[in-house]
């Protein structure tokens, strides 16, 4: 009988632990974690744990050559790059672990390449039919393999991540010069659009090439020079703005007139350039450095021209870049620098992005 109580006690014991909970009872658990509303933030995330700072060394306050070019043309000389030195140029950049990026990334604090890449731009001054040629072959229209756009283009087939950036600072109503009995508004139009399509963008250089130091006599002079192009700009593509002004000659305006190289307005349209580029030597500042300059930008001459001056501006540029290049951490969130830079950090410019420093041990 007692060894029956035990068995019966035993199936009672194993029934009631196999009995769901009655409604209203809590389960048997942990209860959830209650906030403390006193408790401190948590702490910004950590750098990823296998982010290699040896291995790509970022520098987001490094230099950004702004590549100068004109005419892409026959034969090389000052201001004239052959179309085979300039695919052999992109071939250099590429092999250095430089990327294209547009002007605009430089400008908006946007650089999106690969971790250990470089940015660079490329500019093209005066809109030479050369730079965006169409060619009729047969009855098809293409885009000339040996001008400026169709070697970038060329280039980016077998080398996808170099990108298509370029920058064209042409004259309206004619971007690109060219005159053939078969090119008509049309065609004009649709370079227009592609170059949008390839991330290519049209720059300001004035409405008529002007010395805006030694030929403007009026401040009216000076508006219409710079403001009339994005008036006729607005008429092919409306809504585009022209954010970048490339200085002819490299002139500026008189002192008291500087504020309108900015911005001001032409017959009711109003104009206004985030950036202004100068004609020069070396490469410039990123947005974070406190050097950063958009209305006095340098520009490299890319070209080794003997001009009886200065020469071998684009080996002294990528000489000079060998130890001050900009350095992606390929986070356009993240602003990498090594420790020893921060005294060249503009710290206000940092705005939503989280700053990231490092240092490396000395190696053996
Ligand atoms: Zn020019």
């Amino acid at each position: 009988m007692k060894l029956k109580s035990l068995i019966l006690l035993l199936i009672i014991a194993l029934l009631a632990a196999c009995t769901p909970n009655e409604p209203g009872t809590p389960p048997h658990q942990d209860p959830p974690p209650v906030e403390d509303p006193g408790k401190e933030p948590d702490p910004e995330p950590e750098p990823e744990p296998d982010f290699d700072f040896g291995l790509y060394q970022p520098n987001e306050l490094g230099e950004i050559p702004i590549w100068m070019y004109h005419n892409i043309n026959e034969p090389e000389a000052i201001w004239v790059r052959t179309p085979e030195n300039f695919r052999a140029d992109l071939q250099r950049f590429y092999d250095l672990g430089y990327r294209l990026v547009s002007l605009t990334d430089v400008i908006t604090n946007n650089i999106r390449i690969p971790a250990g890449t470089s940015p660079i731009v490329l500019t093209f001054d005066d809109g030479n039919a050369n730079n965006f040629n169409l060619l009729k072959v047969e009855d098809e229209i293409v885009v000339d393999p040996d001008c400026a756009v169709g070697i970038i283009l060329d280039f980016a087939q077998s080398h996808p991540d170099m990108g298509t950036a370029a920058t064209f600072f042409v004259h309206l109503p004619h971007p690109f010069s060219q005159s053939a009995p078969w090119y008509t508004a049309e065609q004009r139009q649709w370079k227009l659009e592609k170059l949008q399509e390839w991330g290519m963008e049209i720059g300001n250089h004035t409405l008529n090439h002007k010395h805006l130091k030694k030929n403007i006599k009026s401040l009216e002079q000076l508006q219409e020079q710079l403001g009339k192009p994005q008036k006729l700009l607005e008429d092919l593509l409306p809504g585009y703005k022209l954010n970048s002004l490339a200085l002819p000659y490299g002139g500026r305006p008189k002192a008291e007139w500087a504020e309108y190289l900015h911005q001001g307005e032409y017959q009711g349209t109003h104009y206004q350039h985030d950036v202004v580029l100068l004609v020069g030597s070396t490469p410039a500042k990123p947005f974070n450095h406190v050097d950063y300059s958009p209305q006095a930008m340098p520009r490299v001459r890319a070209s080794n021209f003997p001009d009886g001056n200065a020469k071998d501006f684009l080996d002294a540029a990528l000489t000079r870049l060998e130890k001050t290049r900009y350095i992606s951490d390929g986070d356009p969130d993240i602003i990498t620098i090594p420790e020893s830079s921060l005294p060249k950090l503009n710290q206000d410019s940092l705005g939503e992005k989280t700053l990231r420093t490092y240092n490396l041990e000395p190696t053996e």
